[in-house]
């Protein structure tokens, strides 16, 4: 039985029926890491004997020890969990982030941390302590980031899915550039406890699956308020399996003309004009509309996500976790100088130029020029969608302007890695749900993806979009052959 081959759901259908044991299944998965895993460096932490070993103590739950691979930057209780930075070199927290608790106590089998950006820096997954991971449709290629490694353990068959994280864009930019479905939840619906924090207001975790039901599955199981968080919000969550609707009858899409003004790649625009027209074809009314302050979203959030990303990576001094310098320190003032040698042995480049910005962001005399600014500029952002949702139901972009680019090429131009998000971080500023779904290839096989934006809390409507695109395309069963 070819069980790497399988959706999520596909598998836990073997499950019930008897046809197969967990233990195959993350017998199966382990086997393929172990052979192909040098090419394309997804997982950072893996220990296959334990991995076995505790699939007799997982409880009886509905996901059946199915295994999952969980982005660096979530609490794992002892085990290492590093945010892919050397300076939580290793840091094995001693508590379960909620979205882990949930999964363990619903039956499913951690497989182990997969590589991404340092602290979720990036787009590439480059700037990894670990070093990159390789597209799994060209290994010269970057997976994009930050949840790089999430991405590409899906796309190359190392595990029926797998959980990221969002900020700016980065479930849904590497779901997209590695042919896999990416969510990033609407702002509070998902428990951040024990996700080791970037930007505050706008993290997000999510899912990465081979198609849409099980995005939904895998929703319905991490969702919910927790107390633990107080970002997340009390409000029902739906049974969005269940709920899955195809019939897009009547449904209102808007197409931001901002977002097709950008000069993305050709083939990309030519993919979702495909999609609009299969869209149509099923029932769905297009409407060109426009989201006026897009242009601003760019800068805003490079003022907004490095200004939290200071404040949250003080806490990396030395002192509670992980490294700490061996270097000879300073006799005048030893605490000082261990701090200031720690964070620079610790962060890398892209840390350290998002913790010198977000400080000057914030310092007295620019925080009213340069963070009040991008916050007001940030309230317009929502409000454009808050004005577009009265007229449309949902809304659809590509996901990324181009496909996967080669490792190396925006490396060092960082305004160009910024760029790699264009689509992406609106979504974050305002808060509402969207989702990466595969739509194409180039004509260099490289994956394309369609984003599709929707109204706060209604996850439904993009998965039953989705649903409704993937019902009629086969795009999301291309495999990357490694
Ligand atoms: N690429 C964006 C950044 O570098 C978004 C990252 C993310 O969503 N974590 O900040």
């Amino acid at each position: 039985m070819d069980i790497v081959n399988k959706t999520a759901i596909e598998l836990l259908e073997l499950l019930e029926k008897g046809e197969i044991t967990s233990w195959e299944i993350a017998s199966a998965y382990l086997k393929r890491i172990e052979s192909s895993d040098a090419k394309i460096n997804a997982f950072v932490h893996l220990d296959p004997e334990q991995v076995l070993k505790k699939i007799k103590t997982l409880p009886e739950g509905k996901l059946k020890g199915l295994p999952i691979a969980i982005k660096d930057n979530l609490c794992v209780k002892n085990q290492l969990t590093t945010c892919a930075s050397k300076i939580l070199n290793g840091f094995r927290p001693p508590y379960d982030a909620t979205v882990i608790e949930k999964l363990e106590q619903a039956g499913a089998l951690v497989l182990g941390k997969v590589n991404m950006d340092e602290f979720a820096f990036g787009s590439s997954c480059e700037t990894s302590c670990y070093g990159p991971t390789h597209n799994p449709w060209n290994t010269e290629c970057a997976p994009g980031g930050s949840s790089g490694g999430s991405a590409a353990s899906v796309a190359a068959q190392f595990t029926p899915w797998a959980l990221g994280s969002d900020t700016g864009g980065s479930i849904r930019q590497p779901a997209s550039l590695c042919g896999v479905v990416g969510l990033k939840p609407t702002y509070g619906r998902v428990s951040r406890y024990g996700l080791i924090a970037f930007a505050s207001s706008l993290d997000q975790i999510g899912p990465l699956t081979h198609d849409v039901r099980d995005a939904a599955l895998l929703l319905n199981i991490i969702a919910g308020y927790d107390k633990k968080d107080s970002t997340s919000v009390n409000i029902e969550t739906p049974d969005y399996l269940a709920n899955l609707n195809e019939n897009i009858k009547g449904l209102k899409i808007g197409l931001p003309k901002e977002y097709f003004d950008v000069d993305s790649n050709p083939e990309v625009k030519q993919s979702i004009q495909q999609v609009i027209e299969i869209l149509k074809s099923l029932g769905a009314q297009f409407k060109e509309i426009s989201l006026p302050h897009t242009e601003y979203a760019v800068a805003t959030y490079y003022i907004i996500a490095p200004s939290e990303a200071s404040s949250n990576l003080a806490r990396f001094d030395g002192v509670q976790y992980g490294l700490r310098t061996d270097n000879k320190l300073d006799k005048e003032s030893p605490l000082i100088d261990m701090y200031l040698k720690t964070r620079g042995e610790g962060f890398g480049p892209e840390a350290k130029r998002r913790v010198i910005l977000g400080t000057y962001a914030l310092s007295s005399g620019y925080y009213d020029a340069y963070y009040l600014k991008a916050l007001k500029v940030r309230t317009k952002i929502s409000q454009d969608f808050k004005d577009a949702f009265k007229n449309v139901d949902c809304i659809i972009t590509p996901t990324s302007p181009t496909g996967a680019f080669k490792l190396g090429e925006r490396i060092n131009d960082p305004l160009a890695m910024y760029l790699s998000d264009i689509f992406t971080i609106s979504a974050n500023l305002a808060g509402i749900p969207a989702l990466s779904i595969p739509c194409g290839l180039t004509a260099e096989k490289l994956p394309i993806g369609l984003q599709v934006l929707g109204k706060s809390f209604d996850e439904q409507t993009l998965f039953n979009v989705a649903y409704a695109y993937q019902q009629n395309t086969d795009w999301h069963k291309k495999k990357a052959e490694i």
